[in-house]
């Protein structure tokens, strides 16, 4: 497992990782001019942390762009090196990062079809072996939170400790409001599993629309997250890709100027003391809370006794729908969220049913429920 010493400070790192981190820029170079235009605008307003640009795309069909290759890396250095931005790009194979630090394009960045696969992470962070550039790990596109922190120590094993992660969401089907689900209990359970490691978001990917961007990128920073990566273009209907999630450089300053920056606060003995006040509360509550569940457990555990002695099904389905029902309207009352009562009713269902289960067949545990 990895450990604080295997992520290097910011403080430590060759270029500037001030909070917030934004990275921006075109999803693939397409032109020298593309990129220097883009490059020349967002450093005008100096808010960029990071130049990015796909040099090598990778496109779920093959008839798409798939990027101009290593001829571009020369036009993303350009155009750092005229801004004073460091830049940065996708790797997916070594030949890639081979390619990529000739150029000394300052960081890298692995994407979510890389992650997901163990042997091309691994490929990459041995061809980076003894090399100091920072690298950006995006989560995998499966919702696996063990394949985003397996992908981040095959990096921190080689020797690679300036790292970061970056969430653009994962892969669904079916009717959606973006193009991939933030589930943000993901990222937000790997920040507590590696308290050391900043996590960015890609609210580009995330919500494949320009519209949707700024609410999504509200979102990460009232979460905490260190930075944004944000796609932009100079004509971005016209990009070769991603154009519906691009926006224009002035779009992104403006968008940026108006996002309500959150600090942790946990350096303010003023913020901690009200809050620790305000959680003593929470405290008491959940332990009430607590309490209560465990009474409610023992009435379930006699009316199990109950149903056995008499030989009663467990499932005792009007009274569930009462249940549902009555609950539910209490909730709506109390103006707790629907989907949350629900959610918590057919949880406590569940957990009783088993508890009941466990007394029917006391001495064969094959047939207890979950
Ligand atoms: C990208 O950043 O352009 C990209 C390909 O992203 P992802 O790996 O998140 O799909
Ligand atoms: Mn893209």
């Amino acid at each position: 497992m990895i450990k604080a010493a295997d992520i290097t400070p910011l403080d430590q790192w060759p270029i500037r990782t001030d909070h917030p981190f934004i990275i921006a820029g075109p999803c693939s170079a397409e032109t020298p001019d593309q990129v220097m235009q883009t490059a020349l605008k967002l450093a005008a307003s100096g808010k960029i942390s990071l130049l990015r640009a796909g040099i090598w795309k990778p496109r779920t069909r093959p008839g798409s762009f798939q990027g101009v290759g290593a001829p571009a890396l020369s036009w993303l250095k350009e155009a750092s090196l005229e801004t004073g931005i460091p830049c940065a790009t996708e790797v997916a194979t070594k030949e890639h990062v081979e390619e990529a630090l000739k150029a000394e394009i300052d960081v890298l960045w692995i994407g979510a079809r890389t992650s997901v696969n163990p042997f091309s992470v691994q490929e990459i962070a041995d061809a980076l072996k003894g090399v100091d550039t920072p690298v950006i790990v995006k989560n995998p596109i499966n919702p696996d939170l063990q394949l985003w922190i397996g992908a981040i120590e095959r990096f921190a094993m080689n020797g690679l400790n300036k790292l970061m992660a970056l969430h653009r969401g994962f892969s669904i089907t079916g009717n959606r409001t973006y193009r991939n689900a933030p589930m943000w209990e993901i990222p937000i359970a790997l920040k507590a599993k590696i308290p050391d490691l900043e996590v960015l978001c890609d609210p580009s990917h995330i919500t494949g629309d320009r519209k949707l961007i700024s609410s999504v990128a509200q979102k990460a920073i009232d979460l905490g997250m260190y930075g944004l990566m944000i796609e932009t273009h100079p004509t971005p209907d016209e990009a070769w890709s991603d154009a519906a999630q691009q926006m224009t450089p002035d779009a992104l300053v403006a968008m940026l100027g108006e996002l309500r920056w959150r600090d942790p606060g946990v350096a303010d003995p003023g913020h901690q003391q009200r809050l620790a006040e305000l959680r003593a509360e929470i405290d008491a509550i959940d332990e009430q809370l607590l309490q209560y569940l465990s009474e409610r457990m023992q009435k379930v555990r006699s009316i199990g006794a109950y149903k056995k002695s008499n030989d009663l099904t467990i499932l005792q389905l009007e009274r569930w729908k009462e249940i549902l029902e009555t609950r539910s309207a209490l909730g709506e009352q109390l103006q707790l969220d629907e989907s949350f009562v629900t959610r918590y009713l057919e949880l406590l269902h569940k957990a009783s049913i088993r508890e009941q289960s466990k007394i029917m067949n006391e001495g064969n545990e094959d047939s207890v429920l979950w």
